[in-house]
């Protein structure tokens, strides 16, 4: 039977659950907001299919993708309304064309974040963009499963650890099921994103959220938040919840030992920012975003419509020196226990602001940032301890 006796072995996806006959487990919320598997041992009859299912136990092959390009879905609205390339979107419309269903990340009525399922191109717009909090997969690996015996083609998209818990969960392969999987730096508490929500909306009814708002460019996305009588707009960098996310404040424990870093994710195309493209690129890369692709199968180059995109083929070891995600794990930030040994004693905003506070680390990282400007200036080359 599953027995989570340390934090880092479980990504929460649910395989576990959704796999027990005697339904004798239950996802539980743990104090930081992150969902575990719970056995009731009474009715548990050792039948270890939960061990069986899981995709962190599991036994993972290294596969790297074949091909790796740079692209940009032609379509420039769906574009913008994306977080990068907008590819999603295109592989994501081909499948509804061939009567297929898409699963992906939503909000739902409260904007927390949870897996559902779409079948019209109208309903799209529901699964485009990154939502930076971990997405709830509870009860949706038999859904998926049922559609692929009914002969549905299905496009299934989330995390490395999404696709690779719902295909140790089907324990056979599907010819109608596409796998995509994002790059994922690691995903954020549910609880910290509703004590936040909660803080900010100050009682008014939120009525969009965007994390990836390309208003101002690509690479000066905002989050977007808007509510019935209010829109609260702020750079990425600059908005507290952001922040936390990206300093790896409130990640899950998992996240920081990823067992799916190294293209371990058993899907078949892979989506991310190409951050860094114009290095190599400098005409391709726009405001309005570029996908990295990696392709990492046979059926996977077959979603790939590159007549649809503006695309370049691309060395894989150029796209993971600029994202380093890809192939590693991050590490927690140093306030991480502080933090949450105080989640429910301090205002959220004032928590995060708190223990992001290092006030000569960053009196440091602006004489380095400084030095630079001057050393461009001058015609210098960076040294490498800058
Ligand atoms: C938590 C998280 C961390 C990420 N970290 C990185 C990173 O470090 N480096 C990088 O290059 N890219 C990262 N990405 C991926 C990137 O932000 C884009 O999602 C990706 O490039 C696809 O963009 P798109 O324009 O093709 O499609 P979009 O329309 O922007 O993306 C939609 C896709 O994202 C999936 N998705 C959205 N939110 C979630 C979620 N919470 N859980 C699971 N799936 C979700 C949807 O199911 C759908 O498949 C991250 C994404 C998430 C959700």
């Amino acid at each position: 039977m599953i027995e989570i006796k340390d934090k880092k072995d479980c990504c929460g996806c649910a395989a576990c659950e959704s796999i027990c006959k005697q339904n004798c487990i239950t996802m539980v919320s743990d104090t930081e907001g992150f969902l575990y598997p719970k056995v009731d041992k009474t009715i548990c009859i050792d039948c270890n299919m939960c061990e069986k299912v899981c995709p962190v136990l599991a036994k993972k092959d290294r596969r790297e993708p074949l091909q790796t390009f740079a692209a940009k879905n032609k379509d420039i609205e769906t574009r913008r309304q994306s977080s990068s390339g907008g590819v999603f979107s295109l592989i994501a419309s081909q499948v509804i064309e061939k009567g297929g269903k898409v699963y992906g990340a939503v909000f739902d009525e409260n904007f927390d974040v949870c897996h559902s399922c779409i079948e019209k191109k109208d309903d799209l717009h529901l699964l485009r963009g990154s939502k930076y909090v971990q997405s709830n997969t509870q009860g949706i690996f038999p859904k998926v499963e049922k559609d692929l015996k009914d002969g549905k083609l299905v496009l299934f998209s989330g995390t490395p650890c999404h696709t690779a818990g719902l295909r140790t969960f089907l324990r056979k392969d599907y010819d109608n099921l596409i796998l995509l999987d994002v790059v994922c730096h690691g995903v954020p508490s549910p609880k910290v994103w509703r004590l936040y929500l909660d803080k900010i909306r100050q009682g008014e009814k939120v009525t969009s959220v965007s994390f990836r708002d390309k208003a101002k460019g690509w690479n000066n996305s905002s989050i977007t938040i808007k509510t019935t009588k209010r829109t609260i707009s702020q750079i990425m960098y600059g908005n507290t919840y952001v922040k936390g996310f990206l300093k790896n404040l409130y990640l899950r424990p998992a996240c920081h030992h990823c067992a799916f870093k190294g293209y371990k994710s058993l899907s078949d195309i892979t989506l991310a920012d190409f951050w860094g493209v114009e290095k190599e690129y400098k005409d391709f890369a726009d405001r309005d975003g570029v996908s990295l692709v990696m392709i990492n199968t046979l059926k996977g180059k077959e979603c790939l419509d590159l007549s649809k995109v503006d695309s370049i083929e691309t060395s894989l070891d150029f796209a993971v020196k600029n994202n380093s995600p890809i192939v590693s794990s991050v590490k927690p930030y140093e306030t991480r226990e502080y933090f949450f040994a105080n989640i429910d004693k301090k205002p959220i905003d004032k928590l995060i602001e708190k223990s992001l506070a290092r006030p000569w680390e960053d009196f440091k990282d602006k004489i380095k940032h400084y030095i630079v400007i001057v050393l461009r200036f001058l015609h210098i080359k960076k040294p490498l301890c800058l």
